[in-house]
């Protein structure tokens, strides 16, 4: 079988003998031009096919056409175990973000919108009278040209203050006055150094003279000088009179000078998170925070600056620039050479681009910044690219994300959001003829955004590109033209196609567990809301745009948080009601507290963000708070579900019981990949190394000493039960928990990680890899192994994102259990058949960013779904049918 598609005009793309993962050797004949939806219960083999085994494939072809030369590359990628495809468009995956993001970048860096808007600015900004004109890259922080000279484009400054750095000044220097400097012998060294200097370290510092202080702390001098160890000032003067050879030299560096240093520098995380306690960050007082250098500020387009313009929603940005290009055009068509000033300026632009990307200005034509700020020009720069911006904003603002601005940075975005920015970046993209592989374009999307997003992937689809959707709404999935329902069960139990056809025909498939939900009969039952055993009110709660809102959340019950998307669900439930709990209870558990704090989290980009408000009622019988949500719960390899859980903990003691481990001395900590001893010294444990490759980025291939196992072979001599560590890991939680029957500790986290819908995740699965959803299950998993006391507040954001609709059915019901237990629940939750399950609904909107944050209406489902208001009646209505 040849893998080379022989005929273009092919109407199908063709899949024979797919093993990838679980496949079960899968042959498969989809439509081209189509929406083919990819449907079956978590784990059951939908992303292995989607993106495992077709896009996989096209990328390789891809990889193979323009390089040639990179067979390793190739290799190292992967070759999906198929036998054949054919017919198989290039393809473009969009895939939900996994780990961490960079704060780097923005809503206006990834859709590239900041480049067009710093172009305006250039072009048809407003320019003060002696300010000299600028180019695009003026109005950019992250350029040497634009950024702030005193923050460098930060907007923040760090400080370090003597209160932080000196705690307690009661204390002499040899005491540690200074709490910021580095422990050990460099401490002692700089100790020494300042004796050497002539300073004396056996006074209480507020006793030093403010000279002295300020040097130690403050200077930026570096004096080199010969030491005497550990003396003080009068024996090192004796030393030195009595002629005593110095022990060594040392350098000196202010104390302020290390701690920014090295905090700028380290590549040690602990390191960095001890300075960093030292530090205080203030806005910068020359950009306030805005980033730019003063002649960028000034410039201001409809009284605007570029920063100022970065914070408006873009729904707002959208309306301005439109009136903007509507007055432009309008006073164009007053003149008499418009369209020749049109024609000549789209011509400028092209000579000005290549200026401002380093070209030679020789070729320019009379420069349109140099004109006066009503000129023909301008208008005509203002009518050309304003609408360029409008024409690029609406599919954003289509597919519900009209609430962001182009200032929001990446980690603030749900995956979903980031993943629809991704989408509507595509659309104006003007791509035809390939095949969009898609995960969950729903993710994050009310029933009422959905059908947005349904006209965006039609449109998509118009264009002459195929579609391919791993997806979980029904709304979708009624929606395809072909749907290809893989399963029935997860890993070994699914991987085969249970239906492929025209969506109507799964009606006649038995065997399929998508076929209740898309024609009825299957779905939670129906439930008599509960009576709430208390009531919290929440006051003038103001966060983001949550401006003043008063809510009572009933105790004791289930209470389904909704609104379409922006409306401030997450405001809420992940952002005030933690903190504001937090406040009351001082136990409030953040769950991914449980993990040290992550290196980028320290960059202390984010001001801390403005909350208020109060919280009364009856909390007494409220011991705890748990709040989970969709961060990632480490973003190194080395964190996984087995450590996560704690389960692994258990595992690596029944390892060091065996006879075999006794008589070598083996100890638990000798099956951990996470310290020397037992683990492979060439991976240090991690089972892949990384090679550099010239011209390419640089992959993680098998490490060839442990081939991936991450331990050293006589660890992996030890065997328990059959299997030795590393097949451990390999398992699937489901695999581990029939493996492990009877070992009731360890039964006990994979029981729960089953229950949350995570039976097909392999313990050894890095943290790095799960998906946001994935990861706030396994923090959820991790909460519900402890005994329930049923004293606990659960504050969950949308728990059922990523799951099969009977996955997320038994989610439901394990949480409905925690309610019978005595617990409360507030998930934010937009799958209208969970929220009919609900006890109470509190909806919130009415619109997204400014437009919603308020409570439209609340109470028992049926009471919401009658209530003839909000986005989410109707939907919910249906439910409830
Ligand atoms: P779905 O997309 O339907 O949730 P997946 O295709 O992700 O399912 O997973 C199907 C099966 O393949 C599961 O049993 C899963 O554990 C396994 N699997 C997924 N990714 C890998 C991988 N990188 N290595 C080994 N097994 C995997
Ligand atoms: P939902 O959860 O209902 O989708 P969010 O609570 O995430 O809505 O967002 C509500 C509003 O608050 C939106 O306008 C959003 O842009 C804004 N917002 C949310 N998180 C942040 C943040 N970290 N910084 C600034 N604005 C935010
Ligand atoms: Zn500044
Ligand atoms: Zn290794």
């Amino acid at each position: 079988p040849t893998s080379r598609d022989p005929s273009p005009v092919q109407q199908d793309v063709r899949v024979l003998g797919a093993r990838e993962h679980n496949l079960q050797n899968i042959d498969l004949t989809v439509p081209r031009d189509a929406l083919v939806v990819f449907t079956g219960v978590s784990g059951s083999g939908k992303s292995s096919l989607a993106f495992g085994t077709l896009f996989a494939e096209s990328q390789r072809r891809y990889l193979e056409s323009v390089a040639p030369y990179a067979r390793r590359l190739i290799d190292q990628a992967g070759v999906p175990d198929v036998d054949s495809i054919t017919g198989m468009p290039p393809a473009v995956a969009l895939q939900q973000q996994r780990g961490g993001r960079s704060a780097r970048s923005s809503v206006g860096s990834i859709t590239t919108l900041s480049s067009l808007v710093r172009m305006l600015y250039s072009r048809a900004g407003h320019y003060p009278d002696d300010q000299p004109m600028l180019y695009a890259e003026d109005f950019s922080a992250n350029t040497v040209q634009g950024a702030c000279p005193e923050c460098h484009g930060i907007g923040r400054v760090y400080e370090v203050t003597e209160d932080k750095m000196v705690p307690d000044p009661s204390r002499t220097i040899r005491e540690r006055a200074i709490a910021s400097w580095p422990t050990a012998w460099h401490g002692h060294q700089l100790r020494d150094v300042l004796v050497a200097l002539g300073y004396d370290v056996d006074v209480p510092w507020k006793d030093l003279p403010k000279e002295d202080r300020d040097w130690i702390l403050y200077t930026e001098e570096t004096p080199y000088v010969p030491v005497h160890s550990r003396l003080t000032l009068p024996e090192a003067r004796a030393a030195i009179e009595a002629g005593v050879e110095p022990s060594y030299s040392g350098t000196f560096v202010g104390a302020r000078r290390y701690v920014l240093d090295t905090f700028a520098n380290t590549k040690s995380g602990s390191m960095k998170r001890r300075v960093a306690q030292f530090l205080t960050v203030a806005p910068c007082t020359v950009c306030h925070g805005k980033r730019l250098k003063p002649e960028a500020l000034s410039v201001t387009f409809e009284g605007l600056d570029v920063a100022e313009l970065s914070e408006l929603p873009l729904a707002e940005l959208s309306t301005l620039i439109e009136e903007a290009v509507e007055r432009a055009t309008g006073d164009l068509d007053g003149t008499e050479t418009a369209g020749q000033a049109l024609d000549e300026t789209a011509r400028r632009d092209a000579v000005q681009q290549r200026v401002d990307a380093g070209g030679s200005a020789h070729a320019a034509a009379p420069d349109v910044r140099k004109t006066p700020n009503h000129s023909v020009e301008k208008l005509a720069a203002t009518a050309r690219l304003g609408a360029e911006l409008v024409n690029r904003l609406r599919p954003i603002i289509d597919l519900g994300l009209g609430y962001l601005s182009l200032g929001r940075t990446t980690p603030t975005l749900s995956g979903g959001e980031l993943q629809r920015l991704r989408l509507a970046t595509q659309l104006t993209s003007e791509l035809f003829g390939v095949v969009y592989v898609l995960d969950e374009p729903s993710a994050g999307l009310h029933p009422q955004d959905v059908t947005a997003l349904l006209g965006i992937l039609d449109g998509l689809k118009r264009r002459g590109n195929s579609l391919f959707v791993v997806e979980h709404s029904v709304d979708v999935m009624r929606h395809a033209d072909w749907l290809v329902d893989i399963g029935p069960g997860a890993g070994e139990r699914g991987g085969r196609v249970i239906y492929s056809g025209p969506t109507d025909g799964l009606a006649e498939v038995e065997e399929s567990v998508t076929r209740g939900y898309v024609f009825g009969g299957s779905g939670l039952p129906r439930r008599t809301p509960r009576e709430p055993q208390g009531w919290l009110q929440l006051e003038h709660v103001t966060r983001n745009n949550l401006r003043d809102v008063s809510i009572s959340l009933p105790l004791g019950v289930f209470t389904a948080v909704t609104g379409v998307s922006g409306s401030g669900k997450s405001s809420l439930v992940s952002q005030a009601l933690p903190a504001l709990l937090g406040e009351r209870r001082a136990r409030t558990v953040q769950a991914e507290d449980a993990a040290a704090p992550e290196e980028d989290e320290l960059l202390l980009t984010d001001e801390p963000e403005e909350l208020e408000g109060t919280v009364r009622g009856d909390l007494s019988g409220v011991r705890r708070v748990v709040s989970i949500d969709q961060k990632p719960i480490g973003r190194t390899p080395r964190s996984n579900v087995a450590t996560y859980t704690g389960l692994f903990d258990h595992v690596r003691r029944r390892f060091a019981e065996t006879p075999e481990a006794r008589a070598r001395g083996y100890k638990p900590g000798r099956f951990s990949f996470n310290v020397t001893g037992g683990r492979c010294p060439t991976c240090k444990g991690e089972g892949s190394v990384m090679v550099e490759l010239l011209f390419l980025p640089s992959v993680y291939t098998e490490c060839p000493d442990c081939h991936g196992t991450r331990y050293q072979s006589s660890t992996l001599e030890i065997i328990w039960r059959g299997r030795d560590i590393a097949e451990i890991l390999a398992m699937s939680v489901e695999e581990a928990h029939d493996f492990f029957h009877g070992e009731f500790d360890i039964m006990r986290s994979l029981a729960a990680l089953i229950d949350v819908g995570l039976g097909y995740l392999r313990l050894g699965q890095p943290a790095t890899e799960l998906s946001g959803g994935e990861a706030q299950r396994v923090k959820l998993a991790t909460e519900l192994q402890r005994s329930q006391r049923g004293d606990t507040l659960y504050l969950l954001d949308e728990p059922t994102s990523g799951l099969h609709c009977a996955d997320s059915d038994r989610l439901v019901a394990h949480l409905q259990t925690l309610v019978d237990a005595g617990n409360t629940v507030v998930a934010v939750e937009l799958d209208m058949r969970v929220v009919a399950a609900a006890d109470h609904v509190v909806d919130l909107g009415p619109g997204a960013g400014d437009d919603g944050g308020t409570v439209v209406t609340s109470g028992t489902p049926a009471q919401v779904a009658s209530s003839g208001v909000g986005a989410s009646a109707p939907y919910l209505e249906a439910a409830l049918q």
